[in-house]
């Protein structure tokens, strides 16, 4: 079958790409090709190419703003669909709705517009709201489980749903988005009147503190592991004495040890094994087994 081809049936030329190289989609600037990589704009454009490739058994891949991804050199095999097209934003009183392509900034941005409190904590994170709720993202004290209303998602058997928060068994860095294969389509938050000069401050001032203490110069994904249960990765990793520590082009940042940059065009290789040298000291030194928060994908 010509993918493209059948892809074209559902989208515009310019939002098929072919062999593109992953690296321009993840913040870590590390991927290689992906077959195929499609930029939806509706949501029924998205349902589309999802339908058209369960029903040809061709694999695909959601992402979002590719803040939380490490993609392996090869690449990734069918057809990655980036949600980043779908970016609409709407405010009713204090219920924002937005769909899943829309970045955590442009709707924390909606939400100070509208002097709505809650959201504070997410201005910075780096993501969609599609990949917030599929990873539970949380800052400075706050989750998007806090401020989660309703969700619309797409299910592995081609049906829309309607969840509400309690369906999504929020956890540390989880939603069961994950286990279930959902497509977050558009999320409903419900947030709280305030004063916009209050909100605006706390947004600077934990945006301040990301530019104090993370590696922001540097392509990364975030912190690469979660937060032990009594401890605090970047510690543990600082204290095994491994910041600065290199693998290739891959580096411990020296500014925050719970983050890897990519110092010099660094594979992923290199951070593979760079994690792996950090799980195996950190264990060896203190018992304590670190686990990924960011995701792996691609051949
Ligand atoms: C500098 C930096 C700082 C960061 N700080 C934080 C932080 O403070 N707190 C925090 O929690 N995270 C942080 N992150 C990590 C990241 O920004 C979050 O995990 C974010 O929620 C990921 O969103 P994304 O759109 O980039 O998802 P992607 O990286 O594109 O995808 C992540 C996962 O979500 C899935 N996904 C994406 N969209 C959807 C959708 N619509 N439906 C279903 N599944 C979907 C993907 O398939 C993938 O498995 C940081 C990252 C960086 C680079």
């Amino acid at each position: 079958m010509d993918i493209q081809k059948e892809l074209e049936k559902v989208l515009n030329k310019e939002q098929i790409l072919i062999n593109e190289p992953m690296k321009k989609h993840t913040s870590f600037k590390i991927g290689g090709p992906a077959d195929f990589l499609v930029i939806p704009y509706t949501k029924e454009e998205l349902i589309e190419v999802i339908n058209f490739c369960t029903k040809n058994n061709i694999n695909f891949y959601l992402i979002g703003n590719g803040s939380n991804l490490l993609v392996s050199d090869k690449g990734i095999r069918g057809v990655v669909i980036k949600t980043t097209g779908l970016s609409k934003v709407e405010v009713k009183d204090n219920i924002i709705i937005a769909e899943c392509g829309a970045s955590l900034a442009k709707v924390s941005k909606k939400a100070l517009e509208n002097s709505l409190k809650g959201m504070e904590f997410a201005s910075g994170i780096p993501g969609s709201i599609g990949g917030a709720i599929f990873m539970n993202a949380g800052a400075y004290g706050g989750e998007m489980k806090d401020i989660v209303e309703r969700v619309l998602v797409l299910d592995k058997e081609g049906n829309l749903k309607i969840l509400n928060k309690d369906d999504l068994e929020f956890a540390y860095r989880y939603s069961n988005v994950q286990k279930n294969g959902y497509i977050v389509l558009e999320v409903e938050l419900k947030l709280e009147k305030g004063d916009y000069e209050e909100i605006k401050r706390v947004m600077d001032e934990l945006n301040g503190k990301r530019v104090e203490k993370q590696p922001l110069n540097f392509p990364s994904a975030g912190s690469v592991f979660k937060r032990p249960q009594g401890y605090f990765a970047g510690k543990l990793i600082e204290d095994a004495g491994l910041k600065g520590m290199r693998i290739g082009g891959a580096m411990v940042s020296e500014k925050h040890a719970g983050f890897i940059i990519n110092y010099d065009n660094a594979t992923c290789e290199d951070v593979l094994n760079l994690i792996k040298l950090i799980q195996d000291k950190v264990y060896e030194k203190f018992g304590v087994k670190l686990e990924t928060e960011i995701k792996f994908v691609g051949e």
